[in-house]
């Protein structure tokens, strides 16, 4: 496979609010690599996020840095899914710990190219300075408190392998990761969550951290630090806490960005819920999956071809074969899709709707939000199906009022009752979908009214 297959390519498609859509083929689970801002006199920064497929906050945050950040100066590199096998299998390591691959490893380890392929990133000139994201156990701290407050424990720590290194620039570690970590604690209230520099000298013999990846950074004269979470916290909690230490790194080496959420629990944790589009074939098929019901059927798939989809963010996978396909996020399981084989048509791009009583154009593969009542404007030859709707003798649906109450619960994406498919035919053929959803009457007051937390 070509280089350009395994490191995703990027649509920028206007529907998403984000913008940013990775196109990939189903069961694909090749790491992909996001290089975000184009500033020729840098630095770059590689975040990786993932090495270990059970730590959610380091590959949560590093998946926001993909789709909610904007980078203004320096450059940030990001792999999100370094080992996205075990990441939607929730495992350390599904063919052991890859993060003590870096020293030696044999070819045939499954997991070698995937090793080699992160090294070269690494040592590629352009990289300035390496952070790898893990979750820990408890809250290092280097006097002994407690049982989960002592030099043992990892959580809410920046890891170094020794003081300094011979680099260009950045080389001064544990200047630089003391400099950071006291800023990132200017954001944390409480004493014992705070943020401490773990210096584990592995040159003088810790055989363990020699395999590991930031050291081989190290070895090579690369700046790199392992930046924890702690895994006492929920994995929005730990992405928060990591992203208070990444962009406080950014402060120091002078990356400049922008955010597109608030740095407050309630925020963070939303936009990550919420972050689950998926669009098969080109958006011919457009689901927003959050709070999605565990199995959605008749999904219109093509017929004779593979799936290929886009996705919101870097840490949805599709999984499975003609029968049956699972929609996998980070380390949740998001739902099962039943598909229905149609050969497609693509004569239509896009419907007149009645919104609410109001006559819109809507492009086929968006999400249209209705308050009370839709109608989908008839055309001539063409065939409309509202997936839970029925009224017995009526086969085109179009030209019909509808509310939510006349649509089955059931049928709907989400498991609110929301969100209902209207799809399009001609003859048998598929020509697309739109995505209704009824929006909560509250719904907009209470996101302008949304406080910290
Ligand atoms: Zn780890």
């Amino acid at each position: 496979m070509t280089d350009a297959r395994q490191w995703v390519l990027f649509l920028i498609l206007g529907m998403f609010s984000h913008g940013v859509l990775a196109n990939s083929a189903a069961n694909s689970l090749d790491f992909t690599l996001h290089k975000l801002g184009s500033d020729p006199n840098g630095p770059t920064i590689l975040v990786i996020g993932g090495i270990q497929g059970d730590e959610p906050g380091g590959f949560t945050a590093a998946s926001l840095l993909v789709t909610d950040y904007r980078i203004k100066k320096g450059n940030i590199w990001v792999v999100p899914n370094l080992n996205f096998k075990s990441i939607i299998e929730r495992s350390r390591g599904v063919h052991g710990d890859m993060n003590r691959k870096f020293l030696s490893l044999a070819k045939a380890d499954p997991e070698y190219a995937a090793v080699e392929k992160i090294k070269s990133i690494i040592l590629d000139k352009q990289v300035d300075l390496i952070l790898n994201l893990h979750d820990g156990s408890g809250f290092y701290n280097p006097r002994h408190i407690d049982k989960d407050h002592n030099p043992y424990r990892w959580g809410q720590s920046i890891i170094i392998d020794q003081h300094a290194i011979n680099a260009p620039r950045f080389g001064d570690l544990a200047s630089l990761a003391e400099r950071a970590s006291n800023a990132a604690n200017k954001n944390i209230t409480y004493d014992k969550t705070h943020y401490h520099v773990k210096n584990t000298k592995t040159r003088e013999g810790d055989v363990e951290m020699e395999k590991t990846l930031t050291y081989f950074a190290i070895r090579n004269n690369k700046p790199a630090f392992g930046i924890e979470a702690s895994k006492d916290f929920q994995t929005h909690t730990r992405a928060l806490y990591h992203l208070f230490v990444v962009e406080a790194m950014f402060q120091e080496l002078g990356v400049e960005f922008e955010r597109d959420f608030k740095m407050t629990l309630s925020s963070i944790k939303q936009r990550i819920d919420n972050n689950v589009k998926l669009a098969l074939f080109d958006n011919k098929v457009y689901l927003d999956m959050a709070r999605a019901r565990s199995r959605l059927n008749y999904i219109p798939m093509k017929k004779d071809e593979q799936v290929r989809f886009s996705a919101s963010n870097p840490l949805i996978a599709l999984i499975g074969n003609e029968k049956s396909y699972k929609v996998r996020y980070g380390n949740r399981s998001v739902t099962q899709l039943q598909p229905q084989y149609f050969e497609y048509d693509d004569s239509l791009s896009s419907i007149k709707l009645w919104v609410d009583g109001e006559l819109k154009q809507v492009p086929l593969g968006t999400v249209v939000d209705v308050k009370d009542t839709f109608k989908i404007e008839p055309i001539e030859k063409y065939r409309a199906n509202i997936i839970g709707y029925a009224r017995r003798g009526i086969e085109d649906e179009a030209g019909v009022i509808v509310n939510r109450k006349q649509i089955l619960d059931r049928y709907s994406v989400d498991r609110e009752s929301r969100k209902y498919r209207v799809e399009l035919y001609l003859d048998k053929k598929y020509c697309g979908m739109i995505l209704v959803n009824f929006v909560k009457p509250s719904s907009v007051d209470l996101a302008s009214t949304a406080g910290p937390d």
